[in-house]
């Protein structure tokens, strides 16, 4: 097996990261380009040796990195964003073949925000505090205490910006993490092992493991030295991690899938609701906060369906390095077989198919067509599970109340937009979704100083600003009585 892989003109090496060392595994999982199935390399699969050898790697470094100075730690992260940028490029050319996005999205949105993850939770940690306050004379003090080692497990469907979205936190508060990346997508994360290390990071602070779920992934979140699990990805899996977890009472933050309306109101500027429904196919529909669900008021549902049909049909779908491409392929032959069942029960229940409805025949490979179904019923799967591809489902409505019936509708809570022009009922709507981000006539805006998470099954808890600390660190309120000094007397 070679331990160093050339993967469009950069070296990846595909050991783990373990206590600043390179380790190598006996094991390993072949990783694919879904752009044309070409193999990019074999990767160490790590199981639960290499997970417990990580977690002690986070123990040993935790006392140091812990006690380390903000400003110092602030200072590394900067630098770490610092490197970040400087190998931009090869980032977004290797996370583009391995995962599949598009590569000037990567380029020109995803990469810089991976940098950005750093240096904003760089300042935060600078100004994270509360004054004092007083209780009958008596100071508290409210202190954030690095909570120990962290799990983090991540998805593929932005494998870097994801992972760096919990890093960067995890450690500004002063934790060591043990990163373990999708097995789909696991090489921007072996590259960010290497730039934290120039940055000056120091060993252990930052672990990577690699391997399946049920594998690495169930052997960290079972392990009693890990002191946070932070976990993206598929409800299912969730389960799997806090039934892991619980024996130990492991504090987790799990940021799940989502099934999000988009509800696009008579009084809405058209051109930007068709815009924000177009918007939901990027990534080829692999987004967590996509509004799958297009609920369209019946006065306009005829000219919005024309207009969003022509545009689906429009896309150009193709190699995701080439700049015309405006959708490319999907992650993985399962997730597309996934789709493709989710497209056949449909409309064998009865969907009607205005755009796409299957593989890009033309393409072959994984490009599956950006689909649009309607006629489908409320209960139906099609409407109520995730599809996690480029499947959007169209219904009408006649009043506001019916509206906000049907948003809030699935046991997801993830997100939900609203088109209107008129801000009396955007008020109203809002107020009355259930979801962690709400937009209204626009689509993922995102601050880092927000709450991010979702309601119901798609989320326990809030990453995001002060909260990103809140999550990883022990909460320490410091109570002092007025007398008691030897000094005063
Ligand atoms: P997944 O749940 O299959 O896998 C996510 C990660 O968990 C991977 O690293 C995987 O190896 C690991 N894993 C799998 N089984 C495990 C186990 N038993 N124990 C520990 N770890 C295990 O999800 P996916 O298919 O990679 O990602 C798609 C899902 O992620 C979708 O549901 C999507 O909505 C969700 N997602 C959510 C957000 C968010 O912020 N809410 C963002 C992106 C993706």
């Amino acid at each position: 097996m070679s331990e160093q892989i050339s993967v469009g003109g950069t070296t990846v090496d595909t050991r783990h990261w373990i206590g600043g060392r390179r380790v190598a595994s006996a094991a390993t999982f072949t990783d694919v380009s879904p752009i044309d199935g070409a193999v990019l390399g074999e990767i160490s699969r790590g199981g639960a040796e290499e997970a417990g050898a990580a977690v002690a790697a986070a123990a040993a470094a935790f006392p140091a990195w812990a006690a380390t100075p903000r400003e110092r730690r602030a200072a590394v992260l900067r630098a770490i964003a610092d490197g970040v940028d400087k190998r931009l490029e090869e980032l977004a050319i290797v996370e583009t073949l391995d995962n599949g996005a598009l590569l000037r999205s990567h380029r020109r949105g995803v990469m810089p925000r991976v940098a950005h993850n750093f240096r904003f939770f760089a300042e935060r940690l600078e100004g994270l505090g509360h004054d004092d306050f007083d209780t009958r004379g008596h100071t508290n003090h409210v202190s954030w205490d690095p909570a120990g080692p962290c799990a983090l497990i991540t998805p593929w469907n932005a494998p870097l910006m994801l992972a760096t979205w919990k890093v960067a936190p995890a450690l500004a508060a002063g934790n060591t993490v043990v990163l373990k990346p999708a097995e789909w997508s696991p090489l921007t994360a072996s590259l960010l092992a290497g730039i934290a290390a120039d940055a000056g990071l120091p060993p252990g602070v930052l672990n990577v493991v690699q391997g399946y779920g049920a594998e690495a992934g169930a052997a960290l979140a079972g392990h009693p030295g890990v002191r946070r699990i932070s976990f993206t990805g598929s409800v299912p899996t969730a389960r799997h991690i806090a039934a892991a977890a619980a024996p130990n009472l492991t504090p987790l933050s799990l940021e799940l899938g989502g099934k999000s309306p988009l509800l696009v109101f008579e009084d809405a500027d058209l051109d930007l609701a068709v815009d924000l429904a177009a918007e939901q196919y990027d990534n080829a529909g692999q987004v967590c906060l996509a509004a799958t669900r297009l609920l369209v008021h019946a006065p306009i549902a005829a000219e919005f369906t024309r207009r969003l049909t022509e545009r689906a049909e429009a896309l150009v779908q193709g190699d995701p390095r080439d700049e015309a491409t405006g959708i490319g392929p999907q992650i993985h032959p399962r997730q597309l077989e996934k789709i493709d069942g989710f497209v056949r029960r449909a409309v064998a229940d009865g969907a009607r198919v205005l755009a796409g409805g299957g593989p890009n025949t033309a393409l072959g490979g994984l490009y599956y067509r950006p689909t649009l179904l309607t006629d489908v019923r409320q209960d139906s799967e099609i409407v109520q599970e995730e599809v996690f591809g480029p499947v959007l489902t169209l219904q009408t409505f006649d009043t506001e109340e019916q509206a906000v019936t049907l948003a809030n509708d699935t046991r997801f809570g993830l997100a939900a937009t609203v088109a209107t022009g008129d801000r009396a009922r955007a008020e109203r709507v809002t107020a009355r979704l259930v979801a962690g981000t709400v937009w209204v006539n626009c689509f993922f805006v995102r601050d880092l100083r927000a709450p991010f998470g979702g309601s119901r099954e798609s989320g326990v808890g809030r990453e995001g600003g002060d909260w990103s600390f809140d999550f990883y660190c022990d909460l320490k309120n410091t109570v002092s009585a007025p007398g008691g000094w030897r000094d005063h007397g």
